[in-house]
């Protein structure tokens, strides 16, 4: 669709930046506002069959945007025009600050992919909840509405897609889907056989995209046409260089001219499956070294990435797979161990503590005061990543209970 183009071609900015290449484009710039005139051109890629092309990368608004206004105007300068929020997010301060960025540049909503998302589990609350999103976001659409971590091919029921093609028809979206973070490959192959599901975001990073489960299931998508975004990209966080191979691992990359962050979502790229990466960007730091790194076009080589995959092996039980099904059924009570382990993961490997504090409390009452006592001693003999379950649920209580 001709409103996600940009006026200025990537050749243009290629020749902007010479030999040098992008990286050193980047670094060279004295202020965001240097760049913002500059010539830089995203890549895009199509989003499954949709006719709708995206930024390569998308602005991950997990975070309260209105206090980000300057780092969103400078992402959509940068070609970062799919923006990703949800009802929940902070409270709904995160749509409302994309709502006052709308405002203040309503020239630009036709060229922002804007997606949001809503865990009401029925018909009345998504539609509740899409009319107060549209009202914070200051948009009479979404281009894309995901309903809210999907767990199982069971959420996708009949009366979810007449309620999606009423929305549609009424023009309040645009496109249909669902965020996944547990049993996702399951949720995938369901969602390629419907029909009616245009756009997943699933948690998708080194450590996943190798497994024959999840390239089955994005083999499924791509072949329903369905298009995928990516989110956790980072696997768990940085490489911490606590061993001399990840040492290693982390100057390899920095030799190359990147860092492991950015290493990490060259490895997504390297995928054209995946039509964008989801990333939470809260300054401008951040942002620069990922619009760096998406169009830098310097791709991993094959012992890259056979370095990154050796890194997940040794480092796997520090990483949730999401495999929710195994581990919540082995253990007594109803624990949403998944949960918990993303919980850790906001604390633990993006020092978010208050995001994990605020997700913790959302576990109901009864699961918190059991988490501690229950026994996860099946649940950690099938956990394929080999994850101290016991340990964390016990670590979790204490870091985050108080
Ligand atoms: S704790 Fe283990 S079994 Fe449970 S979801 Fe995580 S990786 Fe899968």
């Amino acid at each position: 669709m001709s409103f996600y183009k940009h006026s200025q071609s990537r050749r243009t900015f290629l020749k902007a930046v010479g030999t040098a290449g992008a990286g050193a484009f980047l670094a060279s710039l004295n202020s965001p506002a240097d760049a913002a005139e500059g010539a830089a051109t995203m890549p895009t890629r199509p989003y499954g069959k949709s006719g709708v092309q995206v930024s390569i990368l998308s602005f991950g608004g997990s975070l309260d945007t209105s206090m980000s206004l300057l780092v969103l105007r400078q992402a959509f300068k940068w070609g970062v025009t799919y923006w990703d929020t949800a009802n929940s997010y902070m409270g709904g301060r995160s749509e409302r600050g994309m709502g006052k960025y709308i405002e203040k540049y309503p020239g630009d909503r036709h060229r922002i992919f804007l997606v949001t998302k809503s865990h009401a589990w029925t018909m009345r609350g998504m539609s509740r909840d899409l009319d107060e999103s549209l009202e914070r976001l200051k948009t009479n659409y979404v281009d894309l509405f995901f309903v809210h971590s999907v767990r199982s091919p069971n959420d996708l029921d009949n009366d979810m897609k007449a309620w999606a093609d009423k929305m549609k028809a009424q023009g309040k979206i645009r496109l249909f889907g669902f965020s996944t973070h547990s049993n996702m490959e399951a949720c995938m192959l369901a969602a390629a056989k419907l029909g009616w599901i245009d756009g997943i975001m699933m948690s998708y990073n080194y450590r996943r995209m190798h497994t024959e489960d999840m390239k089955r299931a994005v083999a499924a998508c791509t072949g329903a046409g369905i298009g995928l975004t990516a989110m956790k990209t980072q696997g768990g966080g940085q490489i911490r260089t606590n061993t001399p191979s990840e040492l290693k691992l982390a100057g390899r990359f920095l030799n190359k001219g990147f860092t492991d962050g950015q290493a990490k979502l060259k490895a997504v790229w390297s995928n054209p499956a995946i039509s964008s990466i989801c990333s939470e960007m809260p300054n401008m730091t951040i942002l620069k070294s990922n619009v760096a790194a998406a169009l830098d076009r310097t791709t991993l080589s094959h012992r890259d990435m056979e370095l990154l995959q050796h890194h997940a092996r040794k480092t796997r039980a520090h990483y949730c797979a999401g495999c929710t099904d195994i581990c919540e059924s082995s253990a007594l009570g109803n624990i949403p161990v998944g949960d918990v382990m993303r919980c850790l993961m906001y604390a633990r490997s993006y020092g978010d503590h208050e995001r994990a504090k605020e997700q913790f409390f959302k576990i109901a009452p009864a699961a918190r005061r059991q988490m501690s006592n229950t026994d996860f001693t099946l649940a950690e003999q099938r956990c394929p990543q080999g994850m101290p379950i016991s340990r964390l649920m016990k670590e979790a209580v204490e870091e985050f209970a108080s």
